[in-house]
């Protein structure tokens, strides 16, 4: 069976580690990005160039028409998803609670919740055995802050990965009879580019030393529980949370 992974946020970061490392284990690929598309066109044309299958596919995983449009791609282009990683996140600028307006909280809760629920719906529509699929594993990418609580900084945001932890263990019981694994991983401090988003370009650096093998992530670290958590190896673990924060 081919296997087809989609990646959304698949242009940097975690996302682009993930599927550098998906396409070098055998899967064909598909970048999901929001804007940045010399970005995308930059992880794919690697992934060819190695002799892998890779595809860039524009969505807001925020909109419901661009996320069916996003599978529907995948079918005509690769076949149907065997292998989703919902890797596409958000953070705004740092501000406590009280400084919080709707809009806000609707754009971090939109792209962090709804997104990976819509396109969790589209992989289940192709994977399960109830629809006559063939099975398959999703892999949530949540954060270490749904247990810190990111005070100060984005509960907001903390309060949406919160959330992912419920789903990701709703959704692994609902499908467990249908072939379908889900679980997540929980990434402490990587260095990627999220940071800047929140103001704050040098996070990693600041908080490095309250991680106790003292130092950040690498975004690849990350790919790697992911990659395993999708793989067979992992064949009896669903709605697990596991862990990447060296050890915080
Ligand atoms: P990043 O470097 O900022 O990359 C974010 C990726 O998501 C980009 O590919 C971006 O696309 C895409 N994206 C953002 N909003 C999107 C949307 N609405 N629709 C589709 N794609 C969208 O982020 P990262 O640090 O790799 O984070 C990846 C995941 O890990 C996120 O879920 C984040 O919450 C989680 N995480 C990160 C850390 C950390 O320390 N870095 C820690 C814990 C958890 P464009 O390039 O087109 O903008």
């Amino acid at each position: 069976m081919k296997r087809v992974l989609v990646i959304t946020g698949g242009s940097r970061g975690i996302g682009a580690a993930t599927a550098r490392l998906g396409a070098a284990n055998g899967y064909a690929v598909c970048v999901n990005y929001r804007h940045n598309e010399a970005a995308a066109l930059a992880v794919t044309e690697e992934i060819t160039r190695g002799g892998g299958e890779a595809i860039a596919v524009a969505a807001d995983v925020g909109s419901e028409a661009d996320v069916v449009r996003l599978f529907e791609q995948v079918d005509e282009m690769l076949g149907p998803v065997t292998a989703l990683v919902n890797n596409a996140g958000i953070l705004e600028t740092q501000m406590r609670v009280e400084h919080m307006d709707a809009a806000r909280l609707s754009r971090v809760l939109t792209a962090n919740v709804v997104g990976s629920f819509l396109c969790a719906r589209e992989a289940i529509r192709r994977m399960s055995t109830r629809h006559g699929g063939r099975g398959g594993a999703i892999v949530n990418v949540s954060s270490i802050a749904s247990r810190l609580g990111a005070p100060n900084e984005y509960v907001d945001y903390a309060a949406a990965k919160g959330a992912i932890d419920s789903f990701t263990v709703g959704l692994a019981k609902e499908v467990a009879s249908e072939g379908i694994r889900v679980n997540a991983v929980r990434p402490g401090v990587i260095y990627t580019e999220i940071h800047a988003s929140g103001g704050e370009p040098g996070r990693v650096e600041r908080v490095k030393a309250s991680v106790p093998m003292q130092r950040g992530g690498q975004a690849d670290e990350v790919a790697r529980a992911i990659l395993w958590l999708l793989s067979d190896e992992a064949s009896y673990s669903t709605g697990a949370l596991l862990d990447v924060t060296g050890g915080r």
